[in-house]
């Protein structure tokens, strides 16, 4: 009955959009986020990736434009929506409120309730918290849900929370933890040297061990019951064998036991907000790093449970729970891969990798489970291993950089072909099973690069006279931007790429007039930037400036920076000038883990696109994809859609 519904249905829309759609064609997509060609040719030349070699011979393969500036958020929206950020309103990982200068996550916002009431201790909220998208413009897969055809979305980035949709969605890059951060890991330990407090992307608590007992406690979500919104906490033990290396953990009517170097399953959490009324659950994995003589024990970030969603993460609501049912537990937040436990040394390279294996492992069985059950429509599944171990490995498998050492690169230096391969495995699952009437896209959002040196785009501003610091700042702040004399700066940069004019009118404190003044400083700006020389290599460490005003197009062109700063290959933006602050140096060695990236200049980066069909494009972009899922269901591309499809013959 359903089934004859959907298809009347998409007779109907077919003939009003002059369709040509049969009811048999399908499509599917693999989304690989940071899948390099010049990587994929290596690893194919060298006998490596069978099934890419496979469909490269008898398909089609492309390099694919990336958006501007070339970060997963954009660029995946650019794929969405087939508009740019001028359309679809993300300019970067952090965008700035001009009116206050706050800085904000661009994907979400999520937000407890707006009123409330005050009893002794308690606050009880009127209404319930809610989480919006804050990526505008139409997704692919909602006009295909108006046109009626069958879908199915996995894990795509910059879809939290799920725009509301007719076919299967599960949330992926963007979810946050339960703590409503991009992923918030605990370290507990009795190790006196270790630093206590926060670090980014986590936090080291110190415990006792006492008789071989060690109490505390896993953080939870600011509480807004609780005057203050102080964090919810569960109380944990740990007893500590004695004499093995072996403890066991008690955690609410639970109770598991973990020898040294090991990772528990999933463990369930529930965090009281008011004693029998009110609770969140959520989920976290345990690894005990050491038993002695230091007790070392990492939690990861508490995951939104999918069985019991906090904030909403899959379409339908019901769906997080039932995959779960089938597929087994997985990790909800947006990013699995703890990249910043290993910045912070917190976990090692081998204790990474097998983090992060486990995560392909998670996607994998998805996937096996996902896709046999895959009959018509469009099936979109996302893989994020690519992006975030070739952000992490990179200095294993090239001695040019700062990081690189000869000894853990024997170790795995092999890590990012590692995963490649198991691309490759994924690949080959579904090249057995295309039939003529399928077609496949396999594409990446961008390419990667190395990292090998920053440079401080607000440290170089300062030091060119375009901010000006108030006589007392000190230039280390970690708040972002603190300092800063407003009535005398007159440019500034947040994010990744970001540069913005401090605009008077927009800014809270502007003091460059729009128009003349405003034209006349970003020209200067970008003139002396392509100019800036390393020192070290002699080469430019800036290639391309991009302005605002000629790279977007559509309703919110005017609300990112004003200039997108193109780094060459082997430089980004310094790690503290994204948020704000002022290094001592203009250009620095870059000695974190993560040490390939790809926030460049977005033609040093393009991702890829292979096809079992031709590709009749010969310089395909991102923004061509959302149209092209829709032609090859026949129907027509909103007009505010950029481009066209890959396929559409007498393209460039
Ligand atoms: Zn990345």
């Amino acid at each position: 009955m359903s089934l004859i519904l959907a298809f009347s249905a998409v007779l109907i829309s077919c003939g009003r959009n002059g369709s040509n759609w049969h009811g048999d064609h399908k499509l599917i997509i693999l989304g690989i986020d940071g899948m390099d060609p010049q990587l994929l040719r290596q690893f194919v030349s060298a006998g490596k990736m069978p099934n890419f070699a496979k469909l490269m011979e008898q398909g089609s393969f492309r390099e694919l434009t990336t958006s501007v500036p070339p970060q997963s958020p954009v660029a995946w929206s650019n794929l969405i929506t087939g508009m740019n950020a001028g359309g679809h309103g993300i300019f970067d990982f952090i965008h700035r409120d001009p009116k206050t200068m706050e800085l904000y996550f661009s994907a979400s916002r999520v937000e407890g309730p707006k009123h409330s009431i005050g009893v002794g201790s308690w606050v009880i909220p009127l209404g319930s918290g809610t989480a919006e998208q804050l990526r505008q413009g139409t997704a692919f897969w909602q006009i295909l849900d108006q046109h009626g055809i069958p879908n199915s979305v996995f894990r795509i980035p910059s879809n939290f929370p799920p725009v509301s949709a007719k076919g299967r969605t599960l949330s992926g890059m963007g979810t946050p933890d339960l703590r409503g951060t991009y992923g918030t890991f605990s370290f507990y330990t009795d190790d006196p040297t270790a630093a206590a407090g926060a670090v980014e992307g986590g936090e080291i608590i110190p415990v006792q061990v006492e008789n071989g007992q060690v109490s505390a406690n896993l953080i939870g979500p600011n509480n807004t019951f609780r005057k203050g919104s102080p964090p919810a906490l569960e109380p944990f033990t740990v007893s500590v064998d004695p004499l093995e290396a072996v403890a066991r953990v008690s955690l609410a009517n639970q109770k598991f036991v973990l020898r040294e170097g090991e990772w528990s399953d999933f463990v369930r959490v529930e965090f009281q907000l008011i004693p029998w009324f009110a609770s969140v659950k959520g989920m976290c994995r345990f690894y005990l790093k050491q038993a002695h003589p230091r007790f070392q024990l990492y939690v990861s970030p508490v995951n939104i449970d999918p069985a019991n969603p906090a904030l909403p993460i899959s379409t339908p609501k019901s769906y997080s729970r039932d995959l779960e049912d089938e597929a087994g537990e997985f990790y909800t937040q947006g990013i699995a891969e703890d990249t910043k436990a290993l910045s912070a040394g917190v976990l090692d390279d081998r204790e990474y990798l097998e983090q992060a294996r486990t995560i392909l492992t998670e996607h994998r069985r998805i996937f096996d489970q996902e896709f046999p059950k895959f009959h018509d429509g469009v099936f979109f599944f996302y893989f994020s291993s690519l992006d975030l171990n070739s952000h992490m490995f990179w200095r294993l498998m090239d001695a040019k950089h700062p990081e690189y050492d000869a000894s853990p690169a024997a170790q795995n230096g092999s890590a990012i072909s590692d995963f490649y391969q198991q691309i490759d495995q994924v690949l080959g699952e579904v090249l057995s099973r295309l039939d003529s009437s399928t077609t496949l896209l396999v594409l990446s959002d961008h390419g990667f690069a190395p990292y090998y040196r920053s440079f401080n785009l607000n440290t170089w501003l300062l030091d060119n006279g375009y901010i000006k610091l108030k006589p007392d700042a000190t230039r280390d702040s970690p708040e972002p931007l603190a300092g800063v004399n407003w009535a005398q700066t007159r440019a500034y940069g947040i994010g990744l790429n970001g540069l913005y004019v401090n605009l008077r009118g927009r800014e809270r404190n502007g003091i460059v007039s729009s128009g003349k003044d405003a034209e006349a400083l970003i020209a200067e700006i970008k003139q002396k930037l392509l100019q800036v020389k390393d020192p070290k290599s002699g080469l430019p460490v800036i290639t391309r400036v991009d302005r605002a005003s000629e790279v977007y197009q559509g309703p919110h062109a005017g609300s990112g920076p004003d200039l997108l700063v193109g780094y060459n290959r082997g430089y980004r933006a310094g790690w503290k000038t994204i948020l704000g602050s002022f290094p001592a140096d203009e250009i620095e060695d870059n000695t974190n883990p993560w040490s390939g990236d790809h926030c460049m200049d977005y033609t040093l980066v393009p991702g890829v696109l292979l096809s079992n069909r031709r590709i009749s494009s010969g310089s395909p972009a991102l923004t061509d994809i959302a149209p092209t899922i829709l032609a090859e269901f026949g129907i027509t591309k909103r007009p505010d859609m950029m481009g066209k499809s890959i396929f559409e013959s007498g393209s460039q």
